[in-house]
């Protein structure tokens, strides 16, 4: 199985440090993929049409508007949601979906929002100091624990609004089970977010469920994790929802009347998208869903199981590598691991420099989590709130998109046996 052929820039030479030039590897995938071929073909068909939307009575302005509008029920078909009675909001990506739904949960400061100890800073930030917030813990690995939800939602009987949860740990890869949790949630008269930025380009979604109670509510995810470019995401959720209360952000496209004296908001999805829209972004991701669909989520899923079960085997048979967790199980391809002895930057940077391959450092904008995974005490902790400049413990992070190889795997175990035997 390849999809090389499917992505833009997968043959890019680059120049190392010794100047001899080499094909880059990829993999940081959870950061950003590279952009589907055909999500460029789409940008360059439709530029010409390109027209501002809603607004105009031109023919162009017309055919943009159309194109705009009926990708959403391509978007929401895509992940499984019920086309009637849920609507997909455009933003720029996760981070403003998840900030959108913080803005529109709840106007009472006393309403309780769980989160988890292993969320992007995107998916715990928001919700503090608007709301009560609570974590779940993981166990020591670092997986979602069930059981800690169920403490959480008895002790605070019913008053939570939310359970906000991470579809796949960004660090770890660890895949949550969305819809029991689903399913305790509502049964606790919580609603769910599932923030779907690593979970979306690499697995299948289903929001309506598959039994009763356990539909997701919502869902976040951004466009240039799942190879269409920067600049577009969204937000999905019960029409029903954004009917109520005012959007978090006013203006153009957002009203259906104004005077001196009131006004009457429009109808969800526009209601929730102030201004000018993206439609070029909006047109990019949905091109880039026809080729993930073309494709299957199943076969993506499976092709990129088996690049990271091949990697962590060969990994672990590395001696000095360090994996948090030695279990593949229920993961998207995401391996984070360190080199015992050698800062985490300073393997990123010899990688990328005399191997010519792309990795991510650091703490990976999750920070308690990784925290946790490193077992950083709180003494530590404090030091680092003394002098948040001093170089902070962290991790290496592999995370392989659909068009990785087993070879460029086999070029990493080269790289990493070179730096550590030095
Ligand atoms: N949540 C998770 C799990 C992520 O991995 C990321 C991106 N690293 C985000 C949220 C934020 O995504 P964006 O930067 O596109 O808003």
């Amino acid at each position: 199985m390849n999809f090389r052929h499917l992505v833009l820039g997968t043959d890019t030479y680059i120049p190392l440090k010794n100047r001899k030039w080499t094909k880059y590897i990829n993999f940081d995938n959870a950061a950003t993929t590279p952009p589907f071929k055909s999500v460029m073909e789409a940008i360059n068909y439709f530029a010409p049409w390109y027209s501002s939307i809603h607004r105009g009575t031109g023919y162009k302005s017309i055919v943009s508007t159309e194109l705009y509008e009926n990708s959403r029920n391509k978007i929401l078909r895509f992940v499984g949601a019920d086309i009637e009675n849920y609507t997909a909001i455009y933003v720029k990506n996760t981070t403003e979906a998840i900030n959108k739904l913080s803005n529109r949960l709840c106007k009472d400061d006393k309403c309780v929002v769980l989160s988890t100890s292993m969320e992007h800073h995107s998916n715990d930030l928001p919700w503090r100091n608007k709301f009560i917030v609570d974590y779940i813990e993981t166990d020591e690995c670092g997986r979602f624990s069930l059981d800690d939800l169920e403490k959480k939602l008895i002790k605070y009987n019913r008053k939570v609004k939310l359970v906000t949860v991470t579809g796949a740990s960004n660090v770890t890869g660890y895949i949550n089970p969305i819809h029991q949790i689903a399913k305790l949630a509502h049964k606790n008269g919580a609603m769910i977010l599932v923030d779907g930025a690593q979970l979306v380009p690499h697995k299948k979604i289903n929001m309506d469920g598959y039994s009763s109670y356990d539909q997701i509510d919502f869902l976040a995810f951004s466009g240039h994790k799942m190879y269409a470019p920067f600049g577009v995401g969204a937000l999905i959720g019960p029409k029903r929802f954004f009917e109520r209360g005012e959007p978090d952000y006013k203006g153009g496209g957002t009203v259906k009347l104004v005077s001196r004296d009131f006004v009457i908001w429009d109808d969800p999805p526009s209601k929730d998208e102030a201004g000018t829209p993206n439609l070029m972004g909006v047109l990019a991701l949905t091109a880039a869903i026809d080729t993930l669909e073309k494709i299957g989520m199943d076969r993506i899923e499976e092709y990129e199981y088996s690049l990271l079960e091949y990697a962590n085997e060969r990994l672990s048979h590395i001696d000095g590598i360090e994996l948090y967790c030695n279990d593949t199980s229920n993961k998207v391809a995401i391996i984070p691991f360190n080199v015992r002895g050698i800062y985490h930057e300073k393997v990123a940077q010899t990688l990328a420099e005399e191997a010519g391959i792309g990795v991510r450092s650091g703490c990976f904008c999750a920070q308690p989590y990784v925290q946790r995974l490193l077992k950083i005490n709180k003494d530590d902790i404090e030091k680092f709130r003394k002098n948040p400049d001093l170089k902070r413990p962290g991790m290496i992070r592999l995370s392989f998109g659909l068009y990785n190889t087993f070879e460029e795997i086999d070029c990493l175990i080269w790289a990493l046996r070179k730096i550590k035997n030095r």
